[in-house]
């Protein structure tokens, strides 16, 4: 059946925005903004939510986004498996003092899980973790820590990042989803999971809802017990190697704080998202409100684009997440950075590929900045 993209409003009381978010239809949800959602549909599902009440806008047949955006070009520009790991085994290779290449773990499909260990001592205090695409579909959450990597290496004798490197480690993983991203680019631009067979003859399992904090403790459209949804939250906490693969690294190397790149919506999100709640300790919610809302202006400085910082249920709801597992856990800063472009008009999960670069350029400061605020702590 074919798919639309759809802008959703509600048009009263009848049908309230956020009552949407919790019924069982098994909707892409990509943006959620005051007064309206962005949402890929078929067009059974978008008739029936014209019959709940809803006004439903089509902004583009999902056939005609993807010949618009999915390019040749929009391709050319952004790392596969492959070429990922030729790039990270060369800076390896070709700074063997400062950087390390690790398998951290295996996909379901049996890909390594790449990661690098940056800085010149091992079991140092101070460690901070980047890792990008859990979604297969969001491409531009490879590039970003990628880069990040890049650069801490080309300035591994310049301050500050000559201080880090010394005193401490940063851990990249810029490919948490090999599998799913290998989809994205072989059979499916919009694949967002891992490749798991469930039983029910569907694929996939939502990495980032497989955390153990709070797992499975929500059941909507953002965070679903339905095996064939694009949010389904596995059968347990940690059933995917891929999430096991960070935990065990998690578990292992007790980092101070940790970073993880998504797309679309550009927006910096800190726990909770597992409920509307705020963190309880008043002091923890300062310093990640405080570091995400100087991540949010140190964006801005950049090339004037907003990153909203917030809490990430403000978004919406979701439960076994990357942030609240670390912060639920281990007590560490952690952040959800939604990176470019703003809307689905601009691209959505396929950013054009002429903005990987201003996406980086802003996204630097701000990812230095939080690894300043872990690696420059006094030692504990
Ligand atoms: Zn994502």
């Amino acid at each position: 059946m074919p798919s639309v993209i759809a802008r959703i409003r509600s048009t009263g009381a009848r049908a309230p925005l956020a009552q949407l978010l919790t019924v069982p239809l098994g909707l892409d949800v990509w943006e959620v903004r005051p007064d309206h959602l962005v949402l890929q549909a078929d067009e059974a599902q978008a008739a029936r939510l014209q019959a709940m009440g809803y006004d439903v806008e089509q902004l583009q047949m999902t056939d005609s986004y993807l010949s618009d955006f999915a390019t040749a070009r929009a391709v050319a520009g952004y790392h596969t498996v492959q070429t990922l790991e030729e790039d990270l085994r060369r800076l390896a290779d070709d700074n063997p003092e400062v950087v390390e290449l690790r398998e951290i773990g295996r996909s379901i499909e049996n890909r390594p899980l790449w990661a690098l260990r940056i800085g010149e001592r091992r079991g140092s205090a101070h460690k901070v973790a980047v890792m990008g695409c859990h979604h297969a579909r969001e491409w531009i959450s490879v590039e970003v820590p990628y880069r990040l990597a890049e650069y801490l290496v080309d300035n591994a004798s310049t301050e500050p990042v000559q201080s880090w490197l010394q005193r401490g480690e940063v851990w990249v993983a810029p490919m948490v989803n090999p599998d799913g991203h290998e989809h994205t680019r072989a059979q499916n631009r919009l694949w967002r999971k891992n490749r798991r067979r469930n039983p029910d003859g569907s694929i996939g399992v939502d990495p980032n809802r497989n955390y153990g904090y709070m797992w499975g403790v929500l059941n909507v459209n953002t965070s679903s017990h339905v095996p064939s949804d694009e949010t389904y939250v596995g059968p347990r906490a940690f059933s995917e190697p891929e999430t096991r693969a960070v935990r065990n690294l998690v578990a292992r190397e007790f980092f101070g704080g940790v970073l993880t790149y998504h797309s679309y919506s550009q927006l910096i999100l800190y726990p909770w998202g597992y409920t509307s709640g705020p963190v309880e300790d008043e002091s923890d919610l300062g310093t990640m409100r405080g570091l995400a809302e100087d991540m949010q202006r140190l964006i801005r400085g950049v090339h004037g684009e907003t990153y909203t910082a917030q809490q990430a249920s403000e978004l919406y709801p979701t439960a076994g997440d990357t942030t609240d597992w670390v912060y639920g856990e281990y007590g560490v800063p952690s952040f959800t950075v939604e990176l470019r472009p703003a809307t689905a008009l601009e691209g959505g999960f396929i950013l054009p590929a002429d903005q990987i670069e201003p996406c980086w350029e802003e996204n630097r400061p701000a990812a230095l900045a939080f690894l300043g605020n872990v690696l420059d702590r006094p030692e504990p």
